[in-house]
């Protein structure tokens, strides 16, 4: 193994070129910019570098790129990445031009360069070192890199119905990863689900002068309203069966749990708050944050909200919720009974728009894929790296892996301070260099396991 990282380093220099001129590209799906080029060149890119059998596979949408590179064993990983990334809004906050692919003390700053092309490319570059290095990869190795994740992976879901055998694999290594603040490599092995839905709530036809308020409703009283009794003071959520299907964290979460590192204090004071929900500290805290599910208000609108007064009584009021869900909670079921405690509280008037439902997902600690990537990361970093019973935020991941009887895990080359979807994204090129590293580590290990 050691040849091979040496390879790795030796040619560090390609392995960013290939990025650099990924980044260039500003392939924003929310914006439809540059999108055919970005995928062409991914298609290219595997192709050239990796010599997998590609394809572009056409969706209802921006197509899947799919590659698949032959090994020796019938063993398959793959990975999942995707090539779109965010807007660059707001562009006077960046230090650098966005997809100038600049690199400045040791960072790479460009959009994308985090989420998630710094990570594709760490695969692509791994795959290529072993070839070079070794010749014939032990594994089977898929890619499978989406177009749409940036704008909530409206069309994978399809895809992955109509290509589940295109895409079976032994493991999947998901998307993203970080190191923490504390240099740390974090491995997460789940993502958090979500019921995303919009409540619309109407009163009369036209806004009117609030004089009127005294004899006709106000919708946005309504919704506030059947908001309130949506959660208690002490944040529980009150829709009856809400949490019946909730896993309640083994053994072995409570030791993950033990072993995460969560700065409080530090947190505390960058976000200017003084507390957590429920006054929580410790251990508590980090497994209310990994492990519970959530009722968040995303945004309320409704009436005159502008500069002075102006005395409306609104004929609309509108919010958006999001739910993250754990296992074992099913979006579908989470918004039937939102709907029937809004009906059984007398809102049957409030409307509700589901607008993103996706299933939560995670993978065991002993899986094989598991223990491959983590005792991979030890080998490269030459420290343990902290393991995440499943991350707070949420993928598509059950779609992909989990419903097809995929574990996953994910591992990747950004840090604490990576800025996603935020000005000044970037990665460390020596977390990308490593990262390649780790990617190889596991080609040579899963294969064995
Ligand atoms: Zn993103």
């Amino acid at each position: 193994m050691k040849e091979l990282y040496q390879y790795i380093e030796e040619n560090q220099e390609q392995y960013i070129t290939w990025l650099q001129d990924l980044c260039k590209i500003p392939s924003v799906a929310a914006q439809n910019r540059g999108m055919t080029e970005v995928a062409n060149k991914v298609l290219d890119d595997l192709k050239q570098q990796t010599q997998a059998d590609v394809q572009l596979v056409e969706t209802d949408g921006f197509p899947v790129v799919f590659g698949e590179v032959k090994g020796t064993s019938d063993r398959t990983l793959s990975f999942y990445n995707h090539y779109d990334v965010q807007p660059e809004d707001p562009i006077e906050l960046w230090d650098e031009p966005p997809f100038a692919s600049h690199i400045v003390d040791g960072k790479l700053i460009a959009r994308g360069s985090a989420d998630n092309k710094g990570n594709l490319v760490a695969r692509i570059a791994a795959v290529h070192a072993y070839q070079q290095v070794y010749g014939e990869l032990p594994v089977n190795v898929k890619f499978i890199v989406e177009g749409e994740e940036e704008i909530g992976s409206p069309n994978l879901e399809g895809f992955a119905d109509e290509n589940a055998e295109l895409i079976q694999a032994d493991g999947c290594i998901w998307e993203f990863g970080y190191k923490n603040a504390d240099g740390r490599q974090q491995v997460s092995l789940g993502v958090k689900g979500m019921a995303y839905v919009e409540l619309s709530c109407k009163g009369a036809n036209t806004d009117l002068h609030s004089a009127n308020a005294a004899v006709v409703e106000n919708p946005a009283w309504r919704l506030v309203w059947a908001l309130q009794s949506l959660k208690d003071a002490s944040n529980r959520v009150q829709i009856p069966g809400f949490y019946e299907d909730v896993l309640a964290p083994t053994a072995k979460d409570d030791q993950l749990i033990a072993d995460l590192i969560y700065s409080e204090e530090e947190t505390k004071e960058q976000l200017a708050i003084d507390r957590f929900v429920n006054d929580v500290t410790g251990d508590e805290l980090k497994k209310q944050l990994i492990f519970s599910p959530t009722a968040n208000i995303c945004g309320i609108e409704s009436g005159y909200t502008g500069e002075g007064a102006k005395t409306v009584l609104p004929s609309e009021a509108k919010v958006k919720l999001d739910f993250r869900l754990v296992p074992n909670q099913d979006p579908y079921k989470i918004v039937e009974q939102l709907r029937k405690y809004l009906d059984d509280h007398g809102y049957e008037d409030i409307e509700i728009t589901p607008m993103g439902l996706e299933y939560p997902a995670r993978t065991d600690p002993d899986d094989p894929l598991a223990q491959s990537v983590v005792s991979a990361t030890k080998d490269v970093m030459e420290m343990e790296p902290t393991v995440m019973p499943m991350s707070p935020g949420t993928g598509p991941m059950y779609e992909l892996c989990q419903k097809l009887g995929i574990p996953a895990v994910s591992v990747g080359v950004g840090n604490f301070a990576s800025n996603n979807h935020a000005p000044n994204e970037n990665i460390n090129i020596d977390d990308f260099v490593d990262g390649i590293k780790v990617i190889a580590k596991v080609i040579e290990d899963f294969a064995e396991r």
